[in-house]
């Protein structure tokens, strides 16, 4: 993600804040001005505190009394105020800045200095808007996936209609949703022709999980394997997309076997896929190859990761759905 695009983001950060802090500085003036007695109180606090410091600065050795006397008066206060505010009805955190992400503080960032959680999914987000899928994802989600679309008769050889195996697929893929966190779970490769669903379940996939809050990176083989080109040969600085290829909750691999495969190719997948596996993030690949031909055209390594019992197989068939 460019510059650009991270300092627009960060400025809508400091927009959200500067608009909570003005709500908190209105929240208190109402308070103020219905109950004169609670600024009072508040002042004196902040007066308490201030004799408290000089206090302790001239006489140290005090140290214990001054900060007694200090707490039995602040206490008496506090709790005069605390019945004000209840006898109104009004929250004793009323002078409090309600961010709407109370992790960050709405800066983007938490204490450690990585990006919050909510920052990471502006971010998705953004790089979503920017690829025009959060438009699809409103056509293309579970609420509007049409069964009815798939034929209920017979597919040539297979054992069920077209229907009935989407139907499987469409619980296993819920399933996946709802699991998505445990260690259990295994990643998805979707194999079948073109025009037969694939695309539109890891949209489905794709929405559950992001209204979710988790971080979905979806990508076609063809523009994955131009972003890892990009850094590994022309030193381009697309690093944010190549961390998210590691980093990222879910990472879609759509129409594997559409790119160029050669040796950089494959060892950057079988990288890409490992990695996956061994720090537990999910990935869904779809692709038109069939098992057979995944096993002609990659290393081996890669199609007994892929074929390994982290991966759960769904081939789709049927006729194409685009044509009809
Ligand atoms: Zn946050």
């Amino acid at each position: 993600m460019s510059i650009q695009h991270i300092k627009e983001i960060l400025s809508i950060y400091e927009q959200k804040r500067r608009k909570a802090e003005k709500l908190q500085e209105k929240n208190i003036q109402n308070v103020y001005e219905r109950f004169p007695r609670i600024e009072t109180i508040d002042n004196e606090i902040r007066k308490l505190g201030l004799i408290m410091t000089k206090s302790l600065l001239k006489s140290s050795s005090n140290a214990q009394a001054i900060f007694e006397n200090y707490k039995q008066r602040t206490d008496q206060l506090s709790l005069e105020k605390i019945s004000i505010l209840k006898e109104n009805s009004i929250s004793i955190h009323f002078s409090k800045i309600s961010y709407s992400c109370e992790y960050c503080k709405d800066t983007g960032f938490v204490n450690t200095g990585k990006k919050c959680s909510c920052l990471k999914q502006q971010l998705i987000n953004k790089a979503y808007s920017l690829s025009n899928l959060s438009t699809v994802l409103e056509k293309e989600n579970f609420n509007t996936f049409d069964l009815s679309l798939f034929a209920d008769v017979a597919h040539g050889a297979q054992h069920c209609s077209p229907r009935q195996n989407i139907l499987e697929i469409l619980s296993i893929c819920e399933h996946f949703v709802m699991n998505f966190s445990k260690v259990s779970q295994e990643s998805l490769l979707f194999f079948g022709p073109t025009g037969v669903g694939k695309t539109f379940l890891i949209n489905c996939i794709a929405k559950a999980l992001l209204d979710k809050g988790k971080i979905v990176l979806y990508l076609t083989a063809i523009k994955m394997f131009e972003i890892l080109e990009g850094i590994r040969f022309h030193a381009t600085k697309d690093k944010k997309i190549y961390d998210l290829l590691f980093d990222s909750d879910l990472l879609i691999i759509d129409d594997l076997g559409t790119e160029l495969t050669n040796a950089f190719t494959n060892s950057e997948l079988f990288n890409i896929i490992n990695t996956r596996i061994l720090i537990n993030k999910k990935t869904v690949i779809s692709t038109n190859l069939t098992p057979e031909d995944i096993k002609d055209r990659y290393d081996d390594r890669i199609f007994s990761r892929l074929l390994s019992s982290k991966y759960c197989c769904l081939k789709f068939y049927g006729d194409d759905l685009r044509a009809m």
